[in-house]
């Protein structure tokens, strides 16, 4: 192998259909995932906004199913492309399944962001953004809130620790926690089918953002850490296993594909040291901007959140420094 992910696009099952559903605010679309076995079941759900739900109902119309017709929602991370639509789907009478670490945040869309505001802004003050643009990304977030809703705990289902075989009737699910991307991020393993749901965790075309964690997750706040150890962990799958992730097509070659995005990570590391002006101090924004020079206010949160989880590692190993001046983190070379 090359490092680069066989590009062979499968036919999926009969009984496996997947519905692209177009995002207002990320140029990729997510995929729901619609699987007719026993009982219809959905992996993920597309944000909660009218043309997302009309492309889901039309998707389900397809295959003469209706949202009354669902019985379980896995849900991959609480992220609102992803979750936004459970709550309707449950009070349909789906149940919803999530990881216990994504439980408060996918059950509970609006108050989880309303509750996550003041560290995000502490995070993006933290990181050198101005005050103006701080307001900017805090007004983007907002939006999100109302782009998920709230499903009551009893609908909903926790998967707890690092893997757990799903109760779903007529499915022989293994959903694994992969934290990285977000806390509770699981990928869905069906062994029978030789498939893997992964999320958001392997992409085939799009180097996954690893999260800094707000509030701190397992004591520590660097997602970059933890998403390659995550990484790892599937490659005990099999090489041949069908991949279909959370958004781009179906694909082979997951072990290539794993080592891609870890030398991305590696290479990261490397051209982050070497922009850093030896003898300068350098916020998280000031290096995202020597990576990203065009970076528009859209992508200062992502690119920063990138950014800081290299600074911090590069930290560990000693070869840069952090002190904190006037509220913001600032990097040296050591
Ligand atoms: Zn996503």
């Amino acid at each position: 192998m090359n490092g680069h992910a066989e590009r062979v696009h499968m036919k999926l099952p009969d009984e496996i259909a997947r519905v692209e559903i177009p995002l207002t605010f990320f140029s990729v679309p997510v995929n729901v995932w619609i699987l007719r076995g026993e009982r219809v079941v959905l992996i993920d759900t597309g944000p909660r906004t009218d043309p997302s739900r009309e492309r889901l109902v039309r998707g389900l119309e397809d295959l003469s199913l209706s949202f009354d017709d669902v019985s379980d929602v896995i849900v991959t991370h609480h992220h609102i492309d992803h979750s936004g639509l459970l709550a309707e789907l449950a009070a349909r009478g789906a149940r919803g399944w999530c990881h216990e670490d994504d439980l408060e945040a996918t059950a509970d869309v609006p108050g989880s962001i309303e509750r996550k505001m003041a560290g995000y802004r502490s995070l993006a003050l933290g990181w050198g953004v101005p005050d103006d643009l701080v307001a900017k990304l805090c007004g983007y977030l907002e939006k999100f809130g109302e782009l998920g809703g709230v499903t009551p705990l009893e609908r909903m289902r926790p998967i707890r620790g690092a893997e757990e075989r799903l109760d779903i009737p007529g499915y022989g699910f293994r959903a694994i926690h992969v934290p990285g991307h977000s806390e509770g991020q699981v990928v869905i393993h069906d062994e029978e089918r030789n498939i893997l749901f992964s999320a958001d965790h392997v992409l085939e075309r799009v180097t996954p953002n690893p999260n800094i964690y707000t509030p701190p997750y397992r004591g520590r706040t660097n997602g970059l850490e933890d998403y390659k150890h995550s990484l790892e962990r599937l490659r005990s799958l099999p090489r041949d296993i069908l991949v279909c992730p959370g958004h781009g097509a179906p694909f082979r070659g997951i072990h290539a594909r794993i080592d891609t995005i870890l030398e991305h990570h590696e290479e990261r590391l490397g051209e982050i040291l070497r922009l850093l002006d030896r003898g300068h101090g350098h916020t998280v924004l000031d290096v995202a901007r020597k990576v990203w020079p065009l970076l528009g206010a859209g992508d200062v949160g992502l690119a920063c959140r990138e950014v800081h989880g290299h600074l911090a590692i590069l930290e560990q190993s000693r070869a840069v420094s952090c002190t904190s001046e006037r509220g913001a983190w600032v990097w040296r070379v050591a």
